[in-house]
C-alpha cells in the first residue's frame, strides 16, 4: 500500500514519515513526483488548503493523497500570519526573515499578550473520491528571541509551557506528541486504517 504526502517541506516528510511508521505502509512525497511542481494554495482556510493539494496530487499520481497545511496563529495579530505562515515576510519564503518579522510585529508587547496557536489540517483524498480532514491545534505564546536549534519555521520563537520549552528546545517525540500536527495525525492515522 501506498500514500503519496502532497509536500515538499523536508521538515514535515520527515515529521510525518516518524508519526506514520506504525502504519503498514509505503510513504512516498512530492520530491518523487517532481513533474507536478508547485501546487498553487489558493484556498482562504487551512481546511482548503489541505484539500486542494491532497486532491492534485490523487488525481496525478492515481494513489490516495494526505495533505496537510499548517500555521500559526498569534492573538495579537488577530490570528496573524494564519494562512500565509510560510510567506509572512514575503518571496521567497524564509524562516529567518518570517521569524524576524514576526518579533518586530510583537515589539513591545508583553508576555500576557504574546498567546499564539499552531493550527493544522490534514487532508485525506483517495482517487476514489473519499474526502476526509482532520484538525489539531497547539497553544503556546511567542517568545522575545529565538531558542532551540531543532524542528523548522516558528519552532524557535513557540514556547509551550507543558515543557516550559519552545518547539525548537523539545526532541522530535516530544514536538509529535502534543503538536498541532501530532494531534491532527493521530486522527487521521484511524481514518486511514479505514481508508486504505
Ligand atoms: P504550509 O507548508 O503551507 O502548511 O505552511 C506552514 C507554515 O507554517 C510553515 O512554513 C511554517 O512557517 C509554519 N509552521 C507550520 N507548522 C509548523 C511547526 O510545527 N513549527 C514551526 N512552524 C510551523
Amino acid at each position: 500500500m501506498r500514500l503519496v504526502l502532497a509536500t515538499n517541506n523536508k521538515g514535515k516528510v520527515k515529521e510525518l514519515k516518524e508519526m506514520l511508521a506504525e502504519l503498514p505502509i509505503e510513504i512516498s512525497s512530492l520530491e518523487d513526483y517532481p513533474e507536478l511542481g508547485e501546487i498553487e494554495e489558493n484556498g482562504t482556510t487551512f481546511e482548503e488548503n489541505a484539500l486542494i493539494k491532497a486532491r492534485a496530487v490523487a488525481q496525478h499520481t492515481g494513489l490516495p493523497a494526505m495533505a496537510d497545511d499548517s500555521g500559526l496563529e498569534v492573538d495579537f495579530l488577530n490570528g496573524a500570519p494564519g494562512v500565509y505562515s510560510a510567506r509572512f515576510a514575503g518571496e521567497p519564503k524564509s524562516d529567518e526573515a518570517n521569524n524576524a518579522k514576526l518579533l518586530r510585529e510583537l515589539a513591545g508587547v508583553p508576555e500576557e499578550n504574546r498567546s499564539a496557536r499552531f493550527r493544522c489540517v490534514i487532508a485525506l483524498v483517495h482517487p476514489d473520491g473519499r474526502e476526509y480532514t482532520a484538525h489539531g491545534t497547539c497553544e503556546g505564546r511567542i517568545t522575545f528571541e529565538p531558542s532551540g536549534s531543532g524542528g523548522f519555521g516558528y519552532d524557535p520563537l513557540f514556547y509551550v509551557a507543558e515543557f516550559d520549552k519552545t518547539f525548537a528546545q523539545l526532541d522530535s517525540t516530544s514536538k509529535n506528541t502534543i503538536s498541532h500536527r501530532g494531534r491532527a495525525l493521530k486522527d487521521a492515522i484511524k481514518i486511514l486504517k479505514n481508508m486504505l
